[in-house]
This record gives C-alpha cells, sequence and structure tokens, in this order.
C-alpha cells in the first residue's frame, strides 16, 4: 500500500494500489481486474494539478514506464506518443526532428496526457489549448475495451475526450499536430498596469505570444512578449535565460517570498522591487522561451472569461486587492488565447483572456481566491480544471454550451464510476 502527494502538497491519498504498467494490454487488464470486483482505478500524471482531480482512491496507474515516441511523421507534422511521456522530454526529441509544439505553457514537467486532459494551455491569441492539437487517441474504457478515436472513428468520444478530465478511461495514446521548430525572439519588460490595459488590444494583436503579469501593491505589470523569427538564437541568449528565469523567478523572488511569509506587513515594500528588473531581450528554441523552471512552490486559481472582459475584470480585481488590504506577494498573471470547439476546454467558442492568481505555499489562499472567484463569475469566467476554484456541477453546466454532451458520453462509458474520484462527483454531479 503506497500513498501519494502532488507538486503542490495540498492533495494526497493513501492505502492505495499502484500499478506501474509497461503496455496498452497491461492497462486494459488492471481496468479489466478493477471493473470486475467494483474497484475505482485513476492515472496520476506528474501531479501537476492543485485540484484533487488526479487524486486516486484505490488504484493508483503511474505511467512513467509508459512513456515512449511511438512515431514521429515529419512530412505531416504528426507525433504519436505513450501518454505517460513528460512534455520536457517530448520537446527534447522534437527538437531532434526539427520540430515543435505550437505553443506550450509555463511549465513542461506534466504529461502530456495529463496537462491535455485538464485543459492546459500558454497564450497567443492566434493558438488555443494544447488540446486542439489532438489529431487521435487511443482509449482504454471501463468494460476493458481499446478505442481507437478521431474525426471518423468514435467521432463523438473523440470530440469530447479531447479535454477528459480523466473521467472516460485510460487514454495510452494520441497523435498530436506538431510545426516545424521555431525560434522566439523574447522581451521582457515592466510597463505600468495602465499602459499595458489601455493598450492591451493591440498587445495582443501585435505580438505572437503577449502576456503580463500585475504586480499587486504598485502600479507596474511585467509584459513578455515572444515573437517568431528567423534570427539564430543568441549565443548570451542562454545566460540571459538563465539569469531571469532561475535567479530572478525563482532565487530572488523565492527570497521575497520567503521573507513576505514570516512578516506580511513587508509585502506592499517588497514588491515594489519585482518590477526593477529592467528590460531584457534574446532569442532562444521556443519551448525553452516558453517554459521555465519552478522552484517556488505555490497554490493557484486561474479563470477564462471572455477576451473583451479582460480589462473591466482586472481593474476589479486590483480595486478589490486594495480595498480588503490582501497581502499577496505573487503577480497576478494574465494571458489570451483563440477559441476552440471541444466541450470541456476552457476556451470554448470564445476567443479568451485567463487571469491566474497565486499564494506562496503555507499561506492562506481562502479569502483571496474567493474574492476573486467572486469576480469572475459575474463574468460567466471558467475555472481552469486543474487550478483551486470552489463550483460544483450545477454551476459549472451553465458555462459549457456541451458539458451535457460530454456527460452523455461519460455516463454511457463509465456507468459505475470506475475512473471517478471525488473531484469528478463534485464538477461532473455523477
Ligand atoms: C508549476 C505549475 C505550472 C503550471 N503552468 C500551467 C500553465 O502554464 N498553463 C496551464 O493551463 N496549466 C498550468 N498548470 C496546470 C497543469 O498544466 C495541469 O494541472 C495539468 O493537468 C497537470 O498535468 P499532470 O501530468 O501533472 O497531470 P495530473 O495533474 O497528474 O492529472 C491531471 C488529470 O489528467 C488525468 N490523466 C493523466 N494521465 C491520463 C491518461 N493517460 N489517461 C486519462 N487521464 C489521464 C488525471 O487522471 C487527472 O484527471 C501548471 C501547474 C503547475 C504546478
Amino acid at each position: 500500500m503506497s500513498s501519494w502527494k502532488n507538486w503542490a502538497g495540498n492533495q494526497r491519498a493513501k492505502s492505495l494500489i499502484v500499478e506501474r504498467p509497461t503496455s496498452e494490454e497491461e492497462i486494459t487488464n488492471i481496468v479489466r481486474r478493477a471493473a470486475d470486483v467494483g474497484k475505482r482505478v485513476k492515472v496520476v500524471g506528474s501531479g501537476h494539478s492543485f485540484t484533487g482531480i488526479a487524486v486516486p482512491e484505490q488504484i493508483m496507474i503511474e505511467l512513467s514506464r509508459f512513456n515512449k515516441v511511438v512515431e514521429i511523421d515529419s512530412a505531416n507534422g504528426k507525433v504519436t506518443v505513450q501518454s505517460g511521456i513528460v512534455l520536457s522530454d517530448l520537446n527534447a526529441i522534437l527538437e531532434q526532428h526539427n520540430l515543435s509544439m505550437p505553443n506550450l505553457g509555463d511549465v513542461t514537467y506534466q504529461t502530456v496526457a495529463g496537462s491535455l486532459s485538464t485543459s492546459t494551455h500558454g497564450t497567443g491569441l492566434e493558438r488555443s489549448g494544447l488540446a486542439a492539437q489532438i489529431l487521435s487517441f487511443r482509449l482504454v474504457v471501463a468494460r476493458g475495451e481499446v478505442l481507437f478515436c478521431d474525426p471518423s472513428n468514435h467521432a463523438e468520444i473523440f470530440h469530447c475526450g479531447r479535454v477528459s478530465l480523466g473521467a472516460l478511461g485510460v487514454i495510452t495514446e494520441m497523435t498530436l499536430r506538431v510545426v516545424p521548430a521555431f525560434n522566439l525572439r523574447a522581451v521582457e519588460r515592466p510597463m505600468r498596469i495602465d499602459e499595458v490595459l489601455n493598450n492591451y488590444e493591440q498587445l495582443i494583436k501585435a505580438n505572437d505570444f503577449f502576456e503580463f503579469y500585475w504586480v499587486p501593491h504598485t502600479k507596474w505589470a511585467l509584459t513578455k512578449s515572444n515573437n517568431v523569427t528567423t534570427d539564430p538564437v543568441d549565443v548570451d541568449g542562454k545566460i540571459k535565460n538563465w539569469w531571469n528565469k532561475m535567479f530572478l523567478e525563482n532565487i530572488a523572488f523565492g527570497m521575497l517570498c520567503r521573507v513576505g511569509r514570516l512578516v506580511p506587513a513587508l509585502i506592499p515594500k517588497l514588491a515594489t522591487i519585482i518590477p526593477s528588473t529592467g528590460r531584457v531581450e534574446y532569442v532562444n528554441i521556443s519551448h525553452r522561451v516558453f517554459s521555465s523552471k519552478r522552484l517556488v512552490k505555490f497554490y493557484e486559481m486561474e479563470y477564462s472569461i471572455e477576451l473583451k472582459s479582460l480589462v473591466p475584470a482586472l481593474r476589479e480585481i486590483m480595486e478589490m486587492v486594495d480595498r480588503r488590504q490582501f497581502k499577496i506577494s505573487f503577480p497576478v498573471e494574465v494571458r489570451c488565447t483563440g477559441p476552440d470547439d471541444i466541450p470541456l476546454s476552457t476556451s470554448t467558442g470564445r476567443q479568451s483572456a485567463y487571469i491566474a492568481v497565486h499564494m506562496f505555499k503555507g499561506c492562506e489562499y481562502d479569502d483571496y481566491f474567493a474574492a476573486v472567484e467572486h469576480i469572475l463569475r459575474k463574468y460567466e469566467g471558467r475555472p481552469h480544471w486543474g487550478k483551486l476554484h470552489y463550483l460544483d456541477a450545477s454551476a459549472l453546466s451553465g458555462l459549457y454550451p456541451e458539458y451535457q454532451r460530454f456527460i452523455e458520453v461519460r455516463n454511457q462509458l463509465d456507468p459505475e464510476g470506475v475512473f471517478t474520484n471525488d473531484y469528478l462527483r463534485r464538477v461532473l454531479g455523477c
């Protein structure tokens, strides 16, 4: 019997039977045996969800030995992988083949299946979340059958299963669309928050990948503008990359957070140091620009809202943080993506802006997160499935036009709830 906890350490499980299969056949047998005796099964990825979405209750499947690249089709821009492969390993292999993921989030510790299952996304108006790259997948369902799903085979399961919350079965292999490798020119600089908000539409249209962090207790934002370039990787790009992503974002920032946790009253003063980083510009391979190491642990909530609501929603949050005198050491992250058609994708059917709030590990976060959620609910905000929120099925069903369509597929594939857990019972209501 083993125990498990997630990256942030706020979700735990014990008394688990742990399975580490190496083949689809083994996975199928584990699921079949569990279903026969009425046990519940949960696949865990890298444990990078803050919610209880990955919490196993009885049998835990861990796929670190089921993590190979099955096929690379460079000519047609496709890669087929076993579902336990970690994004950073996939990026390294794609780089060797002069290929790349079109977009990525902030980190690449997640497994491919884990990140796609919660609608993980990066930023960029011309891109949508990672799940929009799925061309097909193989799914072991509760009755122990393997289904190959793409737009022509089990089309309804394919349509819904691209963001599955782990509720439909075990994904064993996936084929993803990839693009020729590209470099990015990164420009990172502090700007006045009013300047960013007054020019937000222009900034996201003028840059391939734009994001910013509003620094609470200040009038500043840290902006990141990443643009595709044919320029080669800078000789000193690697050093600047390390300085920004490792030293400033992890070592120096971690120290500020620790001091702030000890003496919260100092946080507003400490916050004024953050925007003094200055302007940095460098060129590097896309996945090294998109993602960073994260050594500072935190809790996070993130909501997606309609793009056009970003400015009023963020202004309300800024006003609320001041009025309630919250002491927040983590900047508030803002990103955007284009729409997709995936029923449980947080950007389904709309151009989306994402507002993410964080709290340093060990600090109380409930009041702050609940206050932010209260504001974002007025804007029909949809919470990230892998990040903390307080909604249940009754609230969530009204936020997704195809929520019921997903529930029907889920009820058809897993009527006995072999793949369920507390979190899924809460957000799916069954
Ligand atoms: C430091 C940090 C940075 C982050 N940055 C971003 C970001 O930039 N953008 C963003 O959108 N999110 C981000 N996240 C959230 C993260 O991407 C998601 O929570 C993601 O789902 C985690 O992937 P994982 O491999 O850890 O999966 P887990 O959290 O372990 O599992 C997530 C879900 O996937 C299911 N699952 C895993 N494998 C399978 C499988 N083979 N078949 C079926 N279901 C499966 C699990 O059962 C569970 O339901 C971040 C999280 C952290 C901790």
